[in-house]
């Protein structure tokens, strides 16, 4: 048996394998796919002490750093339960079974998406998820947020410090974010706010986004809207679903843990997007992979 298994391959997954394989224990990783949601990005310009890199360049970096240790590196397969006895067992898509003294559960998130036409062509060209890390690549431009949630307001709020003009587009009637948000961001004067708005579809030239349709739902005229930018803040999902009878999760899905990233079972720790830090980003995954590797140690060195 492992003593650490990891279940995920992104930065959080990386992160942990590392440390724990630095310890001189045996360490594993099982990932679906390796890099996780770095893959899918484009300019990362976030990451502290490299000023601008690439998703797929740093997850052949990470890949790379991983491989430096003695891990058991074991791809394209994804786990499908975990179970506790004397040793935690995790059992794969394809029925196969890995069992190790602890496991580290680094499953990240991916983004709800709007799944209307233009959405996956102009994604990182134009159609963007993080205000965090691609706001900056649309200063003086003006951009569309989609959802009227607390994301979406914190969203519209952060961006119009950059951008020259925010939309946001709610499809209900009214904003589900919190008074306060609302309020900060109807005093903003580069902020527009709009109710009943279905995105129907994003519009580029080919290149890039340069526009989004959307239908006003209470009489039901298609309008253009004329962007640079569209930010999808619809909801984060954690890859947890198959979680659900095992652990204590929050009502959205994420995985709770205390401070050393130890779960509601012992032994099973989780780091990154998947669980219920506030916010989803590389650098914080990676700190949090690392101190789910220190707490796993920890919790081993104690058995
Ligand atoms: P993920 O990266 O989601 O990795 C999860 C891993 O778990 C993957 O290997 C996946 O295959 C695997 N997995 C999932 N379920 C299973 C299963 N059942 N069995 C086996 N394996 C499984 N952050 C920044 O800091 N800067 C940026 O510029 C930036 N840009 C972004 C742009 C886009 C388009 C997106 C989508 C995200 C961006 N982020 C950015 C956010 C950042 O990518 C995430 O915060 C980070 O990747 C989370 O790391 P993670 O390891 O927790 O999860």
């Amino acid at each position: 048996p492992f003593d650490v298994l990891v279940v995920g391959g992104g930065p959080a997954g990386a992160a942990a394998a590392i440390y724990a394989a630095r310890k001189g224990i045996r360490t594993g990783i099982v990932a679906d796919r390796f890099g996780g949601q770095v893959l899918d990005t484009m300019a990362i310009e976030n990451f502290i002490s490299v000023s601008a890199t690439e998703g797929p360049k740093l997850v052949a970096n990470l890949e790379q750093h991983v491989l430096d240790y003695d891990v058991d590196l074991i791809t394209t397969q994804r786990v499908a339960k975990l179970e506790k006895h004397d040793l935690i067992e995790v059992t794969l898509d394809n029925g196969g079974q890995l069992k190790s003294k602890a496991v580290i559960l680094a499953t990240g998130a991916r983004w709800r998406e709007m799944n209307v036409p233009g959405e996956q062509l102009y994604r990182g060209k134009g159609v963007a998820y993080c205000p965090h890390c691609d706001g900056p690549l649309f200063k003086g431009k003006r951009v569309a947020v989609i959802g009227g949630g607390n994301s979406g307001i914190e969203a519209a709020i952060d961006l119009a410090g950059i951008v020259e003009h925010v939309t946001v587009l709610e499809f209900s009637d009214t904003l589900r974010a919190d008074a306060v948000l609302i309020k900060k961001a109807q005093s903003l004067a580069n902020v527009t706010i709009m109710t009943q708005a279905m995105t129907t579809e994003v519009i580029g030239d080919g290149q890039r986004v340069i526009g989004l349709n959307y239908k006003n739902r209470t009489n039901g005229d298609a309008h253009l809207l004329d962007v640079a930018g569209i930010f999808v803040q619809i909801g984060l999902v954690p890859n947890s679903e198959w979680l659900r009878d095992t652990l204590e999760l929050t009502e959205r899905g994420e995985i709770v843990t205390d401070a050393h990233g130890q779960t509601s079972l012992a032994g099973v720790f989780a780091a990154g997007d998947v669980t219920h830090s506030p916010y989803k980003q590389i650098i914080i995954s990676m700190g949090s992979g690392a101190s789910a590797a220190l707490g796993a140690f920890d919790y081993l060195i104690r058995q």
